[in-house]
């Protein structure tokens, strides 16, 4: 592979296999690679963060030598390099068998973020998981798909609560020497270097590559030496407040990308837009197009049929809006290039509600064929949202529908509960054929006290896990008590846990369990059957009302009165999620709603037995059934927080606490795993990311393939045309 030649320099020949495997994030969600890891260098892996790049640059030869000459690694490598190899044929997968070949007409997806593993600090939160999980999906399955987004060298917030409950974040610069990412090189050796001439000065951009299976991902850094220090820092962090660096971001995401692809020679013919922020890659499409001979509006309709845009979020701050000047700015030389009028472009940004600026999703919803929202509600809610841009249309005919979103089911199990229970009740083809409903029926025969004694298991790690969190930053010098303690230090793996972990938004309401804060003291405090909630999340750098959120939590986990059992657990990220996500009783979402389009974080924790207490907003409308948790209908009028957070209250106090603890004489709440069981047996094949993804190609990808190849056979027939006056 281009670019890791020279990587691992030390590595002996007779396992030089392992540069490719390390370079190929296949390992993170394949056990026996993240195990041939381990078996390599137990300790090293550990201290490496699950980071195999970073592990084998820190181990020296000799070591490697000793690897290399011990049978029992190598029956291992030997045996993991030809499952990786076989994994990695082309012509293999769901996509070949039933779609097409995957040789060509491949699809470009693009995305601001991408939530691979947290050695790729490439994410703010959940669109960042959505778009990582669907990578991998697209890799399982055979869908020819490359990914474009950025390299935020700067991306990483590093987060710590100061004694006030202040979150003081720093970011950490991203080590990339050692993580499994490669920076592109042209013939020469040298970076390969891409330039975007419509801004002045120019802006060039170097690509890295992360290998995540058999999708390619390719990340745009324009942190070079060619760059004016302006335009380096276009790439420094995720979701800049500064719209106009927000604009240039995109700019140099949608054109800048499509740009890398041609440079690359990367033979796409579909283009799917994850969120308006690559919208602009249609311009650059269109531009192509136009260059090569095709009238504007030939090249529109050509790039209309072959582009998907999914739409992530009703909050009104996830739909960036440019103003008309900025837009001046930047595209002023850019226009003529496809033969567009200023207006012209202008009018397809246009939201009528708004018209004060440029929209980029109502752009993107005029520039494609193929659009969806992300659940069954928020197809609901988009269509209403965006209704103006068809006004002779009814509201159901609105051309929005929907995918719900899922979760990569090898990325988010845990290991114990697929290798070991699902292996044995389910049958070993459990994973492969996981999105068959007819699987999952067979979790009633996983005995009882197999799926309690397994979840107990996985909540004691989680409390292990946030215990040394805790003495880490005990030892610390000059760290406070108080703080500390509010990080855990009390938590008990008898009590039932609840928690609550993701992104700090307002939408999300993360002070809503703390409305009454004595009728909470009482639930947790009760001697005999207690409660714990554990938090975890970021806000963003500029967002001062969601960091007051987070000081209102941190000072509840501080607060003597809840005797510990509060917590907020610094720093949530991937590897956290992961521990949450297994080992916690009960997922809670309580988002405003209808602004919670789909939420992914509690498909995780449902697939693996964690049952979900939420308000009916985004998924959960899908997935509650009245067998498998616990749903809050959100109240209407002015005081929606307080009487959600009741019936919240009222659900724990009546339902919930008291069927954790209604424990027979073996010691199993028979009344909780069948929840457990009922809770695994929704989430398997429905919300998976096998089962998006299908979708997603059967109901788009497919059509926009079929528009793809009748657009190049007119090109075709137009050029034969051509040829023949010019023979005459
Ligand atoms: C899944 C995930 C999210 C998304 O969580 P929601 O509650 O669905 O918003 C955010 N952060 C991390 C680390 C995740 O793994």
């Amino acid at each position: 592979m281009k670019g890791i030649k020279d990587k691992f320099s030390h590595l002996p020949e007779a396992i030089s296999g392992l540069r490719e495997l390390a370079y190929n994030l296949w390992w993170s969600w394949h056990p026996e690679g993240r195990g041939l890891f381990r078996l390599l260098n137990r300790q090293g892996w550990y201290l490496s963060n699950h980071n195999p790049v970073k592990m084998i640059n820190r181990m020296d030869r000799g070591a490697l030598e000793e690897a290399s000459s011990d049978s029992h690694f190598m029956r291992h490598y030997d045996s993991v390099m030809a499952r990786f190899e076989s994994y990695m044929t082309p012509s293999r997968g769901w996509f070949c068998d039933n779609v097409q070949q995957p040789e060509k007409n491949k699809i470009a997806y693009f995305s601001a973020e991408y939530g691979l593993h947290h050695a790729l600090p490439f994410y703010a939160g959940g669109l960042g998981f959505l778009a990582g999980d669907f990578l991998k999906e697209c890799s399982d399955l055979g869908i020819p798909l490359v990914g474009v987004g950025f390299m935020y060298p700067k991306g990483y917030l590093r987060q710590m609560i100061s004694p006030e409950g202040w979150q003081v974040g720093a970011c950490e610069m991203m080590d990339r020497e050692n993580a499994p990412i490669r920076k592109l090189e042209d013939s020469n050796g040298d970076p390969l270097t891409i330039k975007v001439p419509i801004m002045d000065p120019t802006i060039y951009l170097e690509v890295w590559m992360v290998q995540v299976g058999k999708t390619s991902l390719y990340l745009i850094d324009t942190s070079c030496e060619a760059n004016e220090e302006e335009n380096r820092l276009i790439s420094d962090r995720l979701y800049t407040g500064d719209l106009e660096q927000r604009l240039r971001q995109e700019i140099v995401l949608g054109i800048g990308g499509v740009r890398i692809l041609h440079q690359l020679g990367v033979d796409y013919s579909v283009l799917h837009c994850n969120e308006g922020h690559p919208a602009f890659a249609v311009l650059e499409r269109i531009r192509e197009k136009v260059e090569g001979g095709m009238s504007y509006r030939d090249a529109f309709e050509c790039v209309k049929n072959t582009t998907v845009f999914t739409t992530h979020t009703p909050v009104p701050a996830g739909h960036d809006v440019f103003s008309y000047q900025l837009m001046d700015k930047y595209f002023g030389s850019y226009l003529p290039t496809l033969d567009l009028s200023r207006d012209e472009l202008f009018r397809l940004g246009m939201n009528p509600a708004k018209p004060e600026g440029f929209n980029m999703t109502a752009f993107a919803l005029r520039c494609t064929a193929y659009r969806n929202a992300v659940s069954k509600k928020h197809g609901e809610v988009s269509r209403k949202m965006w209704q103006q841009l068809w006004p002779e249309l009814a509201m159901d005919k609105i051309p929005i529908e929907y995918i719900t979103n899922g979760v990569h089911v090898p990325s988010w199990i845990d290991r114990r509960l697929g290798d070991v229970i699902f292996n044995r009740y389910l049958g070993r083809t459990w994973l492969e054929e996981h999105d068959q409903p007819a699987i999952w029926e067979l979790i009633d025969e996983i005995p009882d006290s197999a799926l309690w004694e397994h979840h107990r298991y996985m909540k004691e790690m989680l409390i292990a896990k946030i215990r040394e969190r805790a003495r880490i930053k005990w030892r610390n010098a000059g760290s406070d008590p108080n703080n500390v303690m509010a990080s855990g230090v009390l938590l008990d793996s008898a009590a039932l846990t609840l928690g609550f972990a993701r992104r700090f938004a307002s939408y999300k309401r993360p002070t809503l369990l703390l409305q009454d804060l004595e009728r909470l003291a009482k639930i947790v405090s009760d001697p005999w059957r207690p409660v714990q909630i554990i938090f975890a999340g970021k806000a963003h750098q500029d967002d001062q009302q969601s960091k007051q959120l987070l000081q209102q939590v941190f000072n509840a986990a501080k607060d003597q009165a809840f005797g510990g059992r509060i917590a907020f657990i610094e720093d949530y990220d991937e590897l956290l999620a992961q521990y949450l996500v297994h080992g916690v009783d009960v997922w809670v979402n309580n988002p405003l709603p209808p602004m919670e389009a789909s939420g992914t974080s509690g498909m995780k924790a449902t697939l693996n037995g964690v049952p979900q207490l939420s308000v009916l907003d985004g998924w959960w409308i899908e997935g509650y059934n009245g067998k498998n948790g616990w749903a809050v209908q959100g109240a209407e009028g002015s005081d929606r927080d307080a009487r959600d957070a009741s019936a919240i209250y009222d659900l724990l106090e009546k339902d919930i606490v008291p069927l954790f603890y209604d424990v027979d004489e073996d010691g199993v709440s028979h009344g909780w795993v069948s929840v457990m069981k009922e809770t695994i047996k929704m989430s398997g094949p429905n919300f998976s990311a096998r089962r998006m993804a299908k979708e997603y190609t059967e109901r788009f990808y497919q059509k926009a393939l079929e528009a793809a190849i009748k657009a190049e056979y007119r090109k075709e027939k137009g050029k034969l045309k051509v040829d023949m006056f010019g023979g005459i």
